[in-house]
């Protein structure tokens, strides 16, 4: 990788030409049409805040360092790699689009004979170009620096920025496209900022299985992106389907992999959501610990009962029982874990200690029995383990 620290060039030389769409809210172009603001790549302009975006501005009126920029040689042309959100903030203000306050706290616009300083200023950049065997590595390792230097990319941008080209921007143009008509209905089951790129993430998850990154590197030159948004659609069409209602705790559940386990299976709709009510009522009551889980622990038929980390029996409750059951079978010279007696074992005389026993629901809680002491008994390890959890 070549690079080079250029400490010539100013704002007036990258504000010439600038270019902002207002529409998408994004710089376009400057330095006189050869620097590319915002690759396809790029996050969105996320300073249009009228805070961030002024304060990039009041930093340069300052006269405080904004920061080193990174831009990308690619032939004749220059993309920012980070520093967009900068460069946008003052190109804006330089050309009108953005009023900062003064002293007195009043918005005020470019003044050629109040600011006109600020275009001679010149700006820190880094310039690079891949080379070698494998520019695009390259890059990527390059990336990673910016990433410990300045702020955080999230995964995907990382990924988007390395797989560049047709698929990524037709991609984008759905699943991190915040005025999608769809975003609102996709975003009660896909969590995350669809503008950093979550939304995207998912999708590509989804159609992936979990390979991201090949299947980007397999697609990146499709133009098409017709497999990654019928997948997409799939999934979201099936838990449509499937669930009666929509609740909070479905929001960024995996979604790709319970459709892949549970799609061919038909399900009685109004009886399984019956089911999701009645669990998330255990919830409510403290017996039912994971919340979460119990969609995908309805879809496999009840018998993952671990996903539910249902609650188990205080230790006053099982030391009360285990007193109590001790002392009844010393009486009659049995072991105190009723299943050793029925089993005429080794062990049907044995007493075991506290330690060597466990609580265990006599009607299964699956069966509707409840975590009170009524339904709580003290079996010795070996049986509460043969019973299962229950
Ligand atoms: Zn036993």
């Amino acid at each position: 990788m070549k690079t080079e620290l250029r400490t010539d060039i100013t704002v007036g030389d990258i504000c010439k030409g600038f270019h902002y769409n207002t529409l998408e809210g994004k710089g376009v172009r400057g330095w006189n049409g050869k620097l590319i603001i915002q690759p396809e790549y790029q996050r969105n302009y996320i300073y249009a805040n009228g805070k961030d975006d002024v304060a990039v501005v009041d930093s340069l009126l300052k006269k405080y360092p904004i920061g080193l920029l990174y831009f990308l040689k690619v032939g004749d042309e220059y993309e920012v790699l980070d520093g967009q959100q900068r460069i946008t903030s003052f190109g804006r203000f330089v050309s009108g689009q953005l009023d900062v306050l003064d002293a007195n706290g009043m918005p005020r616009k470019f003044d050629p004979a109040l600011h006109g300083w600020l275009l001679k200023r010149p700006l820190t950049i880094y310039i690079c170009e891949g080379e070698g065997d494998d520019p695009e590595r390259e890059i990527k390792e390059w990336f990673k620096t910016i990433n410990i230097a300045g702020k955080q990319l999230t995964e995907q941008e990382f990924l988007n920025a390395t797989y560049s080209g047709p698929f990524v921007t037709s991609a984008k143009a759905v699943f991190s496209n915040s005025s999608n008509a769809n975003m609102q209905k996709w975003k009660r089951f896909v969590s995350g900022d669809e503008r950093r790129q979550a939304v995207l993430t998912t999708a590509l998850d989804w159609v992936s299985k979990g390979h991201v990154e090949d299947y980007l590197k397999d697609h990146r030159y499709d133009t098409g992106i017709t497999e990654l948004t019928a997948y997409f659609d799939s999934v979201i069409a099936w838990i449509d389907g499937t669930f009666k209602d929509v609740k909070d705790e479905m929001c960024g559940l995996e979604w790709g992999r319970l459709y892949e386990l549970y799609h061919a299976k038909g399900y009685d709709i109004d009886k399984m959501w019956e089911r999701i009510e009645a669990l998330f009522a255990d919830a409510d009551n403290g017996i039912v610990k994971n919340k979460r889980n119990i969609f995908e622990y309805v879809l496999g038929g009840e018998t993952k009962h671990e996903l539910l980390k249902v609650r188990l029996f205080d230790p006053k409750i099982a030391k009360r029982v285990y007193a109590r059951q001790t002392e009844e079978a010393k009486a009659k010279g049995v072991s105190n874990c009723p299943d050793c007696v029925l089993a005429h074992s080794t062990n049907a005389k044995r007493i075991y200690a506290f330690n060597e026993m466990e609580a265990d629901h006599v009607t299964a809680w699956t069966k509707g029995g409840d975590t009170s002491e009524a339904n709580c008994q003290m079996l010795c390890r070996h049986h509460n383990r043969v019973k299962g959890n229950s």
